[in-house]
């Protein structure tokens, strides 16, 4: 082959493998595409598979203009998107990112670390919830301008990789497994491995201390069904629902500000007034929403009513 056909079908092969990337994230995230079957009732509201991924997603516009950047509690703050979320975790030694988002919106984040008074070169870490665009395709510029060393759960590996904004090669510095910690100055993140919606979703939990006191916080990993949920599939969810189930939590946070409700938590912070992310009865909704949806999609699946 000469060079140059070889050379044209790299470039085919990379248009290809972005493409295919990118219908894949429109299949999985974008609004409108999912069934709006079947449906569950959770705590007296009901879901459906389009509802949640519309609730998720909002419009094109949501997902690309920064939400008001604002502490969220402790030293976690938060930098992004009205529906597409991105923390800041501060400390002395340097900052820790949580979510690149879409590429597009690295500048949007950069701004809004900015404005909180933080500087987007001492990002020293970056770490993510789970690989697909909406969160982590972002990951390749956040090096760039920071250099900061990019941290990934070991199973997202291949999904990863095939992340490739124009076609630049997906930047992983260090692999973790189940369990892992990131530790910068006194801030440890431990990684938990909650696979389903992808193989290497990642819930990351942390304390935050807040006057006086000690708080547990989870950033979870969409744990959103696709349409169809396979033997092994359902196998990760079951484990995964377990995990979260058994985690300590008083703020719980996510990859979609729906998840969490941020923007009404967010409408409520007032001075003096108790901090609205801080709700350990809330912690777990998400979760039961996402476990009563596979199994829906199971039974339906099965032929059941
Ligand atoms: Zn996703």
């Amino acid at each position: 082959m000469s060079e140059r056909r070889a050379a044209k079908l790299v470039v085919a092969s990379v248009v290809a493998v972005v493409t295919i990337g990118a219908f894949f994230e429109r299949g999985a995230d974008a609004q409108g595409q999912a069934p709006d079957h079947p449906s569950v009732t959770v705590r007296g509201q009901a879901y459906t598979p389009r509802s949640i991924l519309a609730r998720n997603m909002g419009t094109d516009e949501d997902q690309t203009t920064a939400f008001t950047p604002h502490k969220i509690i402790g030293n976690i703050y938060y930098v992004g998107t009205r529906t597409l979320t991105s923390f800041l975790v501060v400390t002395p030694q340097g900052n820790i990112l949580v979510n690149s988002t879409y590429e597009r919106n690295v500048p949007v984040i950069q701004r809004s670390v900015e404005q909180l008074g933080f500087k987007f070169v001492d990002t020293k870490i970056l770490i993510g919830n789970h690989a697909h665009g909406d969160h982590q395709e972002g990951d390749a510029l956040v090096k760039q301008l920071t250099g900061a060393q990019v941290v990934v759960m070991t199973e997202d590996v291949p999904a990863l990789r095939a992340i490739k904004p124009g076609g630049k090669e997906h930047p992983i510095d260090r692999t973790i497994r189940d369990g892992e910690t990131v530790r910068l100055g006194d801030t440890v993140l431990t990684a938990r491995l909650t696979p389903g919606h992808t193989r290497g979703c990642t819930t990351w939990t942390m304390k935050a201390q807040e006057g006086g006191r000690t708080y547990d916080v989870m950033f979870g990993c969409s744990l959103r069904a696709g349409n169809r949920v396979t033997p092994e599939n359902a196998e990760e969810f079951r484990r995964s629902f377990d995990v979260v189930r058994a985690l300590p939590c008083d703020v719980q946070l996510g990859d979609h500000g729906a998840q969490f409700g941020m923007q009404a938590k967010f409408a409520r912070i007032a001075p003096g007034a108790a901090n609205p992310y801080i709700d350990p009865a809330g912690c777990k909704v998400e979760m039961e929403i996402s476990e009563a949806m596979v199994r829906a999609i199971l039974a339906e699946q099965a032929g059941q009513p």
